[in-house]
């Protein structure tokens, strides 16, 4: 059921503690971690507690947490120090834009210089 773990998600995993993580910040909705394998020198992904297979599925079923996603990745900016020079903020929704892992993420990157569009 939406919102609930689901038993074959990574992220789910990770929220519950039994994938390790390096995790940069969490809150009572929300867990910030560094991405394994990192597209800038900041990559870090803040993800909902709850799962929800988007960014889209989670603002309609729990706006507040996007929200809470946002400002998180706000605050990541500043301790990081990378909102200076301008960072990106990203949810890759479905297969066709690169969309892994289907429990919804936001991917902060930072600390370089960042073109666009994105391919
Ligand atoms: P993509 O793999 O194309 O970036 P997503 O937008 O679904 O697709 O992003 C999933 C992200 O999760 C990837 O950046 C990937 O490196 C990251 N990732 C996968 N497994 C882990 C893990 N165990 N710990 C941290 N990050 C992970």
């Amino acid at each position: 059921m939406a919102g609930e773990p689901q038993a074959d998600c990574l992220f789910c995993k990770i929220v519950e503690g039994k994938i390790p993580a390096t995790v940069v910040r969490e809150t009572e909705t929300t867990i910030a971690f560094r991405d394994i394998n990192p597209q800038a020198p900041t990559h870090v992904l803040v993800i909902p507690k709850v799962h929800y297979p988007d960014a889209a599925s989670l603002a309609a079923a729990e706006p507040a947490v996007i929200a809470d996603i946002l400002r998180e990745a706000g605050e990541i900016a500043a301790e990081e120090k990378i909102a200076d020079h301008g960072y990106r903020v990203v949810f890759n929704t479905g297969a066709g834009a690169g969309q892994t892992v289907f429990h919804a993420h936001l991917h902060v990157l930072g600390g370089r210089g960042l073109q666009w569009p994105p391919g």
